[in-house]
C-alpha cells in the first residue's frame, strides 16, 4: 500500500492571516490544502491518505474532501508541537506495514506536479528515501548567531528542500523512533524527516522538483502563487496528456 500524509497541524505564524492558519487560506478561490489533497487524488500510485490537522477543523476537511471528491482521505491524525511531531502522529494513525510507503505531503505547497510524485514512486524501486529538491541559485551563508557570518556555502553544490518526500513506512518509523529516544541526538533539533533516516544509515536519494513548486510562508507568496497557477495547470495538462496519448 502506499500512503500519502498531508501534514496541516502548523499554526502559519508568519503569514499573519489572524485566526485562520495558512493552509487553510484560499487560493484562486480554493482552501489551499485542497490542492495536495487533490494532488494526492489524482496520483495514481497512492491509495490512502491520512491528514494531519486539529481535532476542530476535521469537519471542514471532510466537507472539502466531499466537494472535491477526495475520495481516498481514510485517516486523520492530531498534530503536535513541532512538524517533527506530527510527521510521527500522521504515521501511527496510518498503521502500514515495514514495506508500505508514505509520503509525507505539506499543505502549504500547491503546486506539486504529478511527475515529480511519480518520480519518487520511480526511485523507490532503488532507494528507501527519496526527497525533491531544486538546484539553488542563490548562495546560502551560514551564521551561528544570526549577526556575523560563519561560512558561504559553495552554491554549485547546494538544492533546496521542497516536497514531497517518500520513505518506506519501516525506515522512517525506525527514524522517529532512535530520534525519539536518544536525549543527546533530540537537543539538535531536527526538523527534517530526510536526516532522522540518514542518522539510521539510510540512503536517500533526490528527486529533481521544479520551481512551481513554492512554499506559502509569508502575504507575498500568495500573490505569487495567484500568479504561477495558470502556468502550471498548463504544464499539469502538458503532462497528463503526454502519459495518456504516447
Ligand atoms: O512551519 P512550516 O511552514 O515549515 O510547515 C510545513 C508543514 O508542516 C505545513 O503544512 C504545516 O501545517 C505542517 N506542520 C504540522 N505540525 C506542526 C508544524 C507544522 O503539521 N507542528
Amino acid at each position: 500500500m502506499n500512503y500519502a500524509v498531508v501534514l496541516a497541524g502548523g499554526k502559519g505564524k508568519r503569514f499573519g492571516s489572524g485566526n485562520i492558519s495558512k493552509q487553510f487560506v484560499e487560493l484562486t478561490g480554493i482552501p489551499m490544502i485542497v490542492y495536495s489533497l487533490l494532488t494526492a487524488e489524482k496520483n495514481t500510485n497512492i491509495h490512502e491518505i491520512c491528514v494531519v490537522v486539529a481535532e476542530k477543523e476535521e469537519k471542514n476537511i471532510r466537507r472539502w474532501a466531499e466537494k472535491y471528491n477526495i475520495t481516498k482521505l481514510k485517516y486523520f491524525a492530531h498534530p503536535g508541537k513541532e512538524r517533527q511531531q506530527s510527521v510521527y502522529s500522521g504515521l501511527k494513525a496510518i498503521a502500514a506495514n515495514a514495506r508500505d510507503t508514505v509520503m509525507i505531503m505539506t499543505s502549504v505547497c500547491p503546486f506539486v506536479s504529478q511527475e515529480t510524485m511519480n518520480k519518487h514512486y520511480e526511485m523507490i524501486v532503488s532507494y528507501d528515501a527519496s526527497i525533491t529538491v531544486v538546484k539553488a541559485t542563490d548562495a546560502i551563508t551560514f551564521s551561528n548567531d544570526g549577526e556575523r557570518v560563519n561560512r558561504t556555502l559553495q552554491k554549485k553544490k547546494l538544492y533546496l528542500q521542497q516536497g514531497p518526500q517518500l520513505y518506506r513506512y519501516g525506515i522512517l518509523m525506525m527514524g522517529h523512533k532512535v530520534y525519539m529516544e536518544d536525549e543527546e541526538y533530540r537537543k539538535m533539533d531536527v526538523t527534517e524527516d530526510s536526516e532522522l533516516v540518514l542518522n539510521i544509515g539510510v540512503e536517500c536519494c533526490m528527486v529533481k522538483g521544479d520551481r512551481f513548486c513554492i512554499k506559502i510562508t509569508y502575504p507575498e507568496d500568495l500573490a505569487i502563487a495567484e500568479s504561477l497557477h495558470p502556468l502550471f495547470e498548463e504544464k499539469e495538462r502538458k503532462y497528463y496528456d503526454a502519459q495518456h496519448h504516447s
